[in-house]
């Protein structure tokens, strides 16, 4: 038999049902899902078939020394043995096999994954690979015609990040944990990506915490012309930072009886299609309709599964030139929502592409394949999918044209400017409209030089700098690429991580306090972790592996050194971080003060294991609120309108890792107060079950 191994359950079935016409018939390999047609079965993965990790003997935090995990050996986990079972079935039954799994870094790693356990059973095994950037017909077969070699070194450059990855991230994780005794659910995460990249938003939150607003002004007037018409103009100088200036100016321009347009300057100005979708980009359009990174990226690969845009996990921004860009565009012909723009560009004499500075091999940057009615997706799929259509329609469009006009008046001495915009050809605008919002238009009504104007109305407005704002999710994405931290496919995740962990919350992500603690003791004893450079470095020797010119072995022994001098740095400083992580902790804990005596109120777990809020100054004062069972305590930093002392919490529930979304509980006192007129309606229950309170339960008994 000829197997074909794929990624995903959900390729191995779209793949056999190409490549058999439909008619490829579901069987059982033990109890792995397969598609069989003549003499070829197709079977799917389920991602990786190993995990890696230490040795059971290295399991426990507190009697392993964690400088140890350094170089202690690693070995290969099965995370399903069914599916390692079926692999041996295979292998047994197998005359060849190829390799179908996603074409970048992690699916030739799961690829080969595969094979070391086909070829443990039957080494003299005939193995080849089919690499395929859209599960479409044509892209299928033609792969599976010109098949080719597994390339290892590209799975190695996989391996080698994997390998760095856990001995960075388990011994830093450990050591800093301990330090901070908090083991067990709120340990502090290290990582060799995750911690740079925290660093960027605390970074930028101190900025902000710095930032101190100033004062300034600005003069807004409106204008009529001859004829009656009316614009609005502000004073040149834009801002005024003494409010005597702006007061004087203010007073000349009022006793002027008529200002005259003193100068008319018309340009037209391009503005450029965009150019094709690599994933950072395409992460960036989404996130402004209003998706996260992860989510953006689950729609995306559920798109691509479909068989309706290609891989989603590129950094080309240049269409490859057997792209066959007329066919693509023809599809959408008969389309309801773009059949119209497309019968438009085809009328073209010859569509020509944008194109990006990035340009690779694997694969195409993110387009559709084919065509699928809105009614066929739910919501959220149609949106993304759109977006890729419109984007790939926009980057064949011509420019958009604009008008602009730059008027200077004078009055009373004074000179006034007005802007105007007007969209004169719409060009991909008329496909793409989602950036339209940044370039509002703004006409101005027809004016000439010499024109006499007449002052209807004047404001002094009073306005404030503002801090820096706040580092999106998407704008993160795009800084880590620029950076060299993570990988296309990897940077959602590094960031879904931040979540779960409770170094962030909201969005745009603000740290929390166990965030800044972690990452100034790093920055002052082990700078290296909060810089890109190293990780930047290590990304370098990926592409090194990946491209032969280095081995695997050499670059994951060379990081081992590394991250013993980052060690000793960090050993030889264990007592000051321990105690500014231990004062990060208390502080994360705190939930406003006491309304009853104005201490401290923090969050702490009972010896009974119960989880509450009391005061600091128990036992002279006994205020306590209580608390849910479980998930992680999250203290924003957004006061409750009725108590202002305190914070709004949040309850962050395990293994649901949504990125920025978490249980919002609210005002902690609120919602005591309301569960206690619940009770005294029903006339029951005692305090004690007060602590299990949550919003769930509430609802239940409402229904009774
Ligand atoms: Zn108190
Ligand atoms: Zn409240």
């Amino acid at each position: 038999m000829h197997y074909i191994i794929t990624e995903k359950g959900t390729t191995a079935k779209r793949i056999a049902s190409i490549l058999s016409g439909g008619k490829a018939k579901k069987v059982k390999i033990g109890k792995i899902d397969a598609y069989e047609f003549g003499d070829k079965v197709v079977v799917g993965l389920s991602g990786h078939v190993f995990r890696l990790d230490f040795p059971d003997s290295y399991n426990d935090w507190t009697k392993i020394d964690p400088y140890k995990l350094i170089d202690a050996e690693i070995v290969e986990v099965a995370l399903k043995k069914d599916l390692i079972k079926a692999l041996e079935r295979i292998a047994k039954d197998a005359d060849a096999v190829t390799i179908a799994t996603d074409y970048d870094r992690e699916g030739e790693l799961i690829g080969v994954e595969a094979l070391n356990v086909l070829k443990r059973v039957k080494p003299e095994l005939k193995v080849d690979r089919m690499r395929y950037s859209a599960i479409t017909e044509q892209a299928i077969k033609e792969s599976f015609a010109a098949r080719t070699v597994v390339d290892y070194n590209l799975a190695d450059s996989a391996k080698a990040r994997e390998m760095i990855d856990l001995i960075w991230g388990a011994a830093l994780t450990r050591f800093v944990s301990l330090a901070a005794n908090r083991l067990g659910d709120g340990f502090f995460s290290v990582g060799r990506v995750q911690s740079p990249t925290l660093a960027l938003l605390v970074d930028k939150e101190k900025e902000i915490a710095r930032f101190i607003p100033r004062k300034y002004w600005e003069l807004h007037a409106t204008l009529r012309t001859e004829n009656g018409e009316t614009f609005t103009a502000t004073h040149k100088r834009g801002k005024f930072w003494a409010l005597e200036d702006a007061e004087n100016a203010k007073k000349k321009l009022e006793s002027a009886k008529e200002g005259v347009i003193s100068e008319l300057k018309k340009r037209l100005r391009r503005d450029n299609p965009p150019t094709p979708f690599d994933t950072t980009s395409f992460i960036r359009a989404a996130s402004s309709i209003g998706f996260t990174p992860r989510r953006a990226m689950n729609i995306a690969e559920s798109l691509y599964l479909q068989g309706l845009i290609s891989y989603h996990r590129t950094d080309n921004t240049t269409y490859p030139e057997t792209l066959d860009l007329n066919t693509l565009v023809g599809l959408f012909k008969s389309s309801a929502e773009f059949g119209e723009y497309a019968t438009l560009l085809l009328k073209k004499k010859q569509l020509k592409p944008t194109a990006g500075k990035k340009k690779t091999t694997d694969h195409p940057p993110i387009h559709p394949v084919s065509v699928i009615a809105r009614d066929k997706l739910d919501k959220d799929e149609w949106k993304v999918y759109e977006l890729v259509v419109r984007r790939f329609l926009a980057t064949l469009s011509d420019a958009a044209k604009w008008e602009d006009t730059a008027v200077k008046v004078e009055l009373g001495g004074e000179e006034l400017e007005a802007k105007g915009h007007e969209l004169k050809q719409p060009g991909f605008l008329a496909v793409y409209p989602y950036q339209k919002k940044e370039k509002e238009i703004s006409k101005l009504p027809a004016l000439r030089e010499g024109e006499k104007v007449w002052l209807e109305d004047l404001k002094l407005v009073e306005k404030e700098t503002k801090p820096p704002n706040r580092i999106s999710q998407a704008g993160l994405i795009k800084k880590m690429e620029e950076l060299g931290l993570g990988t296309k496919s990897t940077r959602h995740e590094i960031i879904g991580k931040l979540y779960e962990r409770a170094y962030v919350e909201g969005n745009p992500s603000r740290p929390t306090e166990k965030a800044f603690a972690l990452i100034d003791s790093l920055e002052k004893y082990a700078a290296m972790m909060t810089k890109p450079d190293m990780t930047r470095a290590l990304e370098q020797e990926m592409d090194w592996i990946s491209e032969g010119k280095r081995k695997k072995e050499e670059v994951v022994e060379e990081s081992r050194e590394m991250l013993k001098a980052v060690f000793q740095e960090m050993a030889d400083n264990r007592e000051e971080i321990a105690k500014s992580l231990k004062e990060a902790v208390k502080a994360d804990k705190i939930v406003g003060t006491c309304p009853e005596c104005g201490a401290n109120l923090f969050w702490a777990t009972s010896r009974r294991g119960k989880r509450f809020i009391g005061c600091s100054n128990y036992p002279e004062c006994n205020f306590s609120l209580p608390l849910p069972p479980s998930g992680r305590v999250i203290v924003t930093r957004e006061r409750c309108d009725v108590h202002p002392t305190l914070f709004k919490l949040k309850i962050l529930k395990k293994g649901k890792g949504k990125t920025g979304r978490a249980w919002d509980f609210g005002c902690p006192y609120c919602n005591y107060l309301q569960w206690k007129n619940k009770n005294n309606n029903n006339n029951k229950d005692s305090k004690e079950k007060g602590e299990d309170n949550d919003n769930d339960k509430d609802k239940k008994a409402d229904k009774k």
